[in-house]
C-alpha cells in the first residue's frame, strides 16, 4: 500500500508534469516571471470556468480578502459579519483594515455560518458579511444575499476551500461557488482543491466597476503607470504559479469527482455508526448530494461523539495514519480576536464542532486500499 498521506500532491503531479514543465522551460527561456501570457491566460481560463466576468489573480487568499474588502471601500469601525469557526485568514484581514470583526455561529449539520445568527448580529453599522464555504460546500447563499439586499449591504465570499462547488438555488439554478456574491475570494496555497506549486489568490467579481478598482489596488493604486490614485498593495500571482493553475484547471472537475468518491466510500463505511456523524449536505441538495456536485470535499470532517474525539486522534496517530483538527480554537476565544461583545452563550455549535471534529485524509488520489486501511482503524476504535 502506498504510503497514506493527509494530502498527496506528489503522485498528483505525475499527471502534469510534462505540461508544467514544458510550461516552466518556456517562462525560463523568456523571463516573463511577471505577468507573463500565463496569468492572463489562466484569468481567462478560470473566468470562462466559473461563468464570472472578472478574475484578478493576486498573491494568495488572505490578500484576495483583504484586496476585496479595500476595493468596496470599507472603512474603519465598519461592521463585517463572518464565521467564528473558520480559519483565522478571513478575521484576520478585517482586524488589518481596522474594520470590526463580528464573528457568529455556525450551522452544525454544515458547518457554515446560520442566517439566523446573522441577522441577529446586524447593527447600523454592519456593512458586510464574509460566508465562508467550508470544507467545500457553499454556505446558505440565497438567503444570505436576501440579508445582505434587505440591509443593503456587501457579500463577500471566502472561497478558499471550495473552488468548482456548485450552488443549487431554490428554483433549480446552479451557480459556481465564488461567483455569488458581490465579490468572492479564493486561494491557491498547494493543499487547496485548485493549488499551485507556492502562494496564489484571486479575486472574483461580475461587477465593472469594482474589477476595475481592484485591479488598480493589487498593483499599486496605479491606474496610469506612475499615478497612484488610492493607496494600493502589490498582490501578484506570477507566472510560474499561472502556469501550474493553467495546467490543472481542465483536471478540476475531475479532482473534485475524485475527492466525492472518497467521500462516499468514508460516507458507507460510517455512516450506521451511533457515535459517528458524516458530513451533511446542504438542505437544498438533500438526498442528491451523495452524487451531485455541491461539495467538492476540501476536508472530509466528521463529528465524533461520546467525548472520544481526542482518543480516535491518538489512536490514528499510533496507527499512523494523518489526521487534522480544523479547528481546535473558537476565533472568538484567540487572543487576537477576544471583544467584550461576545458571550460564550453565542456560540454553542462552534463551542462543541471544535470538541468533535476531526477531518480524515482526503485528496484526489486516496485509493480503495488506502480507504479502507483508514475506516477499519477509525471503526476498531469507535467499535462497530
Ligand atoms: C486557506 C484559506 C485562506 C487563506 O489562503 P492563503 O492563500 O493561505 O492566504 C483563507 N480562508 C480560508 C477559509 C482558507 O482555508
Amino acid at each position: 500500500m502506498r504510503k497514506i498521506q493527509m494530502v498527496d500532491l506528489v503522485t498528483q503531479y505525475q499527471d502534469i508534469k510534462t505540461e508544467v514543465l514544458d510550461s516552466f522551460s518556456q517562462i525560463l527561456e523568456n523571463a516573463s516571471f511577471i505577468n507573463g501570457p500565463e496569468v492572463h491566460g489562466f484569468q481567462k481560463d478560470l473566468e470562462n470556468y466559473l461563468g464570472v466576468k472578472h478574475v484578478i489573480p493576486c498573491a494568495n487568499g488572505t490578500d484576495a480578502l483583504q484586496i476585496a474588502m479595500m476595493g468596496l471601500g470599507l472603512k474603519p469601525g465598519d461592521e463585517v459579519i463572518t464565521a467564528d469557526f473558520t480559519f483565522a485568514a478571513t478575521a484576520e484581514v478585517i482586524a488589518l483594515l481596522q474594520l470590526t470583526p463580528v464573528l457568529v455561529d455556525v450551522d452544525p449539520h454544515t458547518f457554515n455560518i446560520d442566517p439566523e445568527a446573522i441577522r441577529k448580529a446586524i447593527t447600523t453599522k454592519t456593512k458586510a458579511i464574509v460566508p465562508v464555504h467550508l470544507f467545500g460546500q457553499c454556505a446558505p447563499m440565497e438567503e444570505i444575499m436576501e440579508i445582505a439586499k434587505e440591509h443593503d449591504i456587501y457579500v463577500i465570499e471566502d472561497n478558499a476551500q471550495a473552488i468548482g462547488a456548485n450552488y443549487r438555488f431554490g428554483d433549480g439554478r446552479l451557480q459556481k461557488a465564488g461567483a455569488l456574491g458581490d465579490v468572492g475570494a479564493t486561494s491557491f496555497f498547494p493543499s487547496k482543491n485548485l493549488g499551485c506549486y507556492g502562494d496564489g489568490g484571486a479575486i472574483f467579481t461580475n461587477d465593472d466597476d469594482l474589477a476595475h478598482i481592484i485591479r488598480g489596488i493589487v498593483n499599486h493604486g496605479m491606474y496610469e503607470r506612475y499615478h497612484h490614485d488610492v493607496v494600493g498593495v502589490n498582490s501578484r500571482l506570477d507566472s510560474l504559479q499561472a502556469a501550474v493553475l493553467r495546467a490543472k484547471l481542465p483536471h478540476l472537475d475531475r479532482y473534485c469527482e475524485k475527492r466525492r468518491e472518497a467521500a462516499r466510500a468514508y460516507n458507507s463505511a460510517f455512516r450506521n455508526h451511533p457515535e459517528i456523524t458524516i458530513p451533511t449536505t446542504v438542505r437544498e441538495c438533500e438526498g442528491i448530494c451523495d452524487t451531485c456536485d455541491c461539495h467538492v470535499f476540501h476536508q472530509y470532517t466528521l463529528r465524533i461523539g461520546g467525548g472520544k474525539r481526542d482518543g480516535l486522534a491518538e489512536h490514528l496517530a499510533a496507527s499512523g495514519i494523518p489526521f487534522g483538527i480544523y479547528y481546535p480554537i473558537p476565533l472568538h476565544r484567540q487572543k487576537a480576536y477576544l471583544d467584550k461583545r461576545y458571550a460564550e452563550g453565542d456560540f454553542p455549535v462552534t463551542n462543541q464542532l471544535c470538541k468533535e471534529v476531526i477531518s480524515l485524509p482526503m485528496h484526489t488520489e486516496l485509493d480503495d486500499e488506502q480507504i479502507q486501511h483508514i475506516t477499519r482503524a477509525v471503526l476498531e476504535f469507535m467499535g462497530g
